[in-house]
């Protein structure tokens, strides 16, 4: 069966991840990768399913992952990614995770980037930030003028 082509179209409108110094390939602990992805690095590597599962990927929390490595920016990041420019040497044969990342036409680490150099006036500044994301509740409550719809922070562990 030919193998699924993913296509990397997603808008890139509000961020230039050539600007940003890969904190999506180093702030997740893991980077998941399935069944295709492996068949996909082993092919780039010209190397069987079994060698590139052992060679590129670790075990964590139950996950099939790509490994990671120590970093000169931030703690950790991707094995594949260049230390020094900062852009993904497995460009053509990254997994599917990093091809749909951030899903969206804005990019919240680029936002806080940006933020970050236009208010410190510093274009090399590089924010150490992990942004955690938390679900907003929609609850419907009854006051006196009826019922009135609020919005609460889910507090439940992701
Ligand atoms: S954090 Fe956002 S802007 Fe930076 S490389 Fe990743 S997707 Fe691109
Ligand atoms: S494979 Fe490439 S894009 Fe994906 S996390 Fe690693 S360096 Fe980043």
């Amino acid at each position: 069966m030919a193998e699924r082509v993913i296509k990397d179209d997603q808008p890139r409108v509000y961020f230039d991840c050539n600007k940003c110094p890969a904190f999506c390939c180093s702030i997740y602990e893991r980077v998941a990768v399935t069944k295709r992805d492996i068949t996909r690095l082993a092919k780039h590597f010209g190397v069987t399913f079994e060698e590139a599962q052992r060679r590129y990927t670790t075990e964590y929390d139950g996950e099939r992952v790509l490994k990671r490595v120590k970093d000169v920016i931030f703690e950790r990041t991707c094995a594949f990614l260049d230390q020094k420019t900062r852009g993904c040497t497995i460009y053509h044969a990254r997994p599917g995770v990093c091809r749909s990342y951030p899903g969206r036409s804005r990019c919240a680490y680029y936002d806080v980037l940006r933020f970050e150099r236009i208010q410190q006036g510093d274009e090399s500044v590089i924010p150490q930030i992990k942004i955690t994301f938390r679900e907003v509740e929609e609850d419907v409550v009854e006051n006196a003028d009826g019922p009135e719809r609020v919005y609460e922070w889910d507090d439940t562990e992701k």
